[in-house]
């Protein structure tokens, strides 16, 4: 597992200092200066790998948005609730997955054997009218098959109308995408969008327990879950895992697919291309 991990240099390593000078503006700047990001291609994508820990491949990858501004990179966490309140997401995301897509094939053309990618959805971009068919016509440009694209989706303010949220899933299913439920366990109402909402596959966020160590708590409560994930039969993907003791307790407790610095960290994509060319020389 030390090789993998090495593999992967730790590349665009995000400061935050340079986000409160994105960020401490009026709405009306904001929305200037991502129209003026948007234009200058500063909105880029760093790809993170997810393994079998079992079979040591690479199994995913999750598409993960940057904002290169002023030579540093700022993590969307800074500002992805700011584009939601102000419709932008939209636009953002869409410029997003279209790199993703670009980049998937390039890699076909290439003859470079890439996994599925999972790209992230904001609840606010399943209520745009050409939300499914900008995804479809996306597959359909750069010759990719829905299946090709998970889409990861967070439980947001977005996701209050259930029935909504699963009619939309249930069509995007019908098209062929995968779609998964993100960081599951950290909003309110979890387990009501589990019952409800047909997903695919889970992704489970070690962070959702708030230890850096795991004491008997934290584990008896992560068994738990996924002993529940385990019996609805519901595939689990776990995401930040951070350590081999994280890493190995998850297999004994039956998760095979995990994400996290441990296995790599979000890397731009010559440093992925570079990992992905690694991985098909064996
Ligand atoms: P997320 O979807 O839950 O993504 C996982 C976050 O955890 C990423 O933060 C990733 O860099 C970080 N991470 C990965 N491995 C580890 C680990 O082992 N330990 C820890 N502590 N963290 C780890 P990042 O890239 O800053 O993204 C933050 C959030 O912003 C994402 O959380 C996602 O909700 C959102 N986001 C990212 N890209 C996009 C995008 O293209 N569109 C939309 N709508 N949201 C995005
Ligand atoms: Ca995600
Ligand atoms: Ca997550």
């Amino acid at each position: 597992m030390e090789n993998i991990r090495e593999l992967l240099p730790e590349t665009g390593k995000m400061k935050d200092m340079d986000a409160s000078s994105i960020l401490l503006c009026d709405e009306a700047q904001f929305a200037g200066r991502v129209r003026n990001a948007l234009e200058n291609g500063e909105f880029t994508v760093f790809y993170q790998p997810q393994y079998s820990y079992r079979t040591k491949r690479m199994c995913g990858v999750e598409a993960l948005m940057r904002w290169r501004h002023a030579g540093q990179m700022i993590s969307p966490a800074k500002f992805i609730s700011r584009l939601e309140r102000n419709g932008m997401i939209y636009e953002v995301d869409r410029f997003i997955w279209r790199r993703v897509c670009q980049a998937l094939s390039a890699w076909k053309k290439e003859g470079i054997d890439a996994p599925y990618m999972s790209i992230n959805v904001s609840g606010r971009d399943m209520h745009h009218a050409d939300f499914e068919a900008y995804l479809v016509s996306l597959t359909e440009e750069y010759d990719l098959q829905p299946q090709n694209l998970h889409l990861e989706i967070t439980e947001t303010a977005y996701m209050k109308d259930l029935k909504f949220m699963i009619r939309v899933i249930k069509s995007l299913q019908r098209r062929g995408f995968i779609v998964e439920m993100d960081d599951f366990g950290r909003g309110y109402s979890s387990l009501t969008a589990l019952k409800n909402v047909p997903f695919d596959v889970i992704k489970l966020d070690m962070d959702f327990l708030q230890e850096s160590e795991i004491n008997e708590k934290a584990k008896q409560i992560l068994t738990s879950v996924i002993e529940m994930l385990q019996k609805i039969r519901i595939p689990v993907i776990v995401e930040g895992v951070e350590c081999e003791k994280q890493a190995e307790l998850l297999n004994r407790l039956g998760c095979d697919y995990m994400q996290g610095y441990y296995f790599g960290k979000p890397t731009d994509r010559p440093a992925f291309e570079a990992l992905l060319r690694e991985a098909r020389r064996g």
